[in-house]
């Protein structure tokens, strides 16, 4: 295992250490005598496990006590349409950073239920390579029911790292940069995530709700993905996805063991230093974002020749580099270094393409 890297954007590789606990305790979890995803949600014991990772994301986020969290399903794509839904009633006007392809596909969503989404403003071409519009250049409405932007897009790798200064409450798709790094969580209405980068198994999201923003008298929304009602029935109103709440638990547990957000936000901007650092000293490869939008979870990166890149992927997966394809709709290379991708897994990364670009020279 510990000779394959997974850069994988998503599903993501997990902790080790968080998969060896899941398979040590697969048949016999907690002295149940059954797999975890045997038994009752409702079942002491699994409520206790439930309530206990709950807590943790709220240690880890230092979460303020106005607001509820949420264990939800259907993924990050699921919250594209439960937004809307839960926050503005079907005449409002929302406001949507457009910065790329996660953003494109919410605003589309948003855009079912809602009578306007504005996009307020756009990912542009800089003098320093691809960027995001600067504040004073958004076009805002003055009566948005809320304000969407995607903080890391990770298609395209280009971050917004300052929360941005709007009078709506903000809603943000964290759904790759979450639990990166030290975050003001008292700034956002909403915070949510699609868990398959930094969390857990797919199919399973978390929300970060503000609990003045529940219950819209007018809203339109289906149950299961009705805040309100999840956040009544402690994200049980249906069955929730037991085993993946359970993995994001151990990864919580986890991450409180590495040190917490602030030493997470530490490596994480370290390993993005040592590749940017390594792409731009280099001819062969380059990365067209103005480094101050730069990702520090997902690298995309190209061949100065991009006829070398299924040759580059190709002796990439022999040498136990898996995942680094870009998205299907940009090409190239991308590395994603959440936070169970160890220093290590970058340091050789950069060892091999170095060698990568050495033998094509
Ligand atoms: C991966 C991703 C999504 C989509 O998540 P699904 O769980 O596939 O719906 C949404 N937003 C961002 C920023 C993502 O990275």
């Amino acid at each position: 295992m510990s000779d394959v890297f997974n850069f994988s954007a998503g599903p993501a590789t997990l902790p080790v250490d968080v998969l060896r606990q899941a398979q040590d305790e697969l048949l016999n979890w907690n002295n149940q005598g059954v797999s975890v995803m045997e038994m009752s949600h409702r079942d002491p014991a699994y409520v206790r496990m439930a309530r206990e990772a709950e807590q943790d994301l709220r240690d880890l986020l230092d979460v303020p006590d106005d607001y509820e969290v949420l264990f939800l399903q259907g993924g990050g794509r699921g919250q594209f349409s439960a937004v809307p839904q839960n926050i503005a009633a079907p005449d409002s006007t929302v406001d949507y950073l457009d910065t790329g392809i996660w953003s494109g596909f919410a605003i589309r969503e948003a855009e079912k239920f809602v009578a306007k989404v504005n996009v307020a403003g756009h990912v542009k071409e800089g003098v320093k390579g691809k960027e995001i519009q600067s504040p004073d250049d958004w076009q805002l409405s003055d009566n948005a029911a809320y304000f969407h932007y995607c903080p890391n897009e990770t298609v395209d790798g280009i971050a917004l790292h300052d929360i941005p200064n709007v009078n709506a409450p903000i809603v943000a798709d964290m759904s790759s940069n979450i639990l990166s790094e030290p975050l003001d969580v008292s700034k956002f209405g909403v915070i949510y995530a699609g868990a398959q980068k930094n969390i857990g198994p797919s199919g399973f999201a978390i929300a970060i709700v503000k609990r003045d923003l529940l219950g819209s008298p007018q809203k339109q929304v289906s149950s299961i993905m009705d805040y309100q009602l999840q956040a009544k029935d402690g994200s049980m109103y249906n069955t929730p996805n037991t085993f993946a709440w359970y993995l994001a638990g151990l990864v919580f547990k986890w991450l409180k063991v590495q040190g917490g957000l602030s030493e997470m936000g530490r490596i994480n901007h370290e390993k993005a230093q040592l590749l940017y650092d390594f792409i731009d000293k280099s001819d062969f490869y380059r990365n067209t974002v103005n480094p101050q939008y730069r990702s520090i979870m997902n690298v995309p990166f190209q061949l100065a020749d991009d006829k070398l890149d299924a040759e580059f992927l190709a002796q990439a997966e022999a040498a136990g580099f898996k995942g680094l394809k870009g998205h299907r709709f940009v090409g190239g290379m991308r590395a994603s270094i959440y936070n169970a991708m160890p220093v290590a897994g970058v340091k050789a990364l950069l060892s091999f393409m170095a060698d990568f670009e050495r033998s094509q020279s």
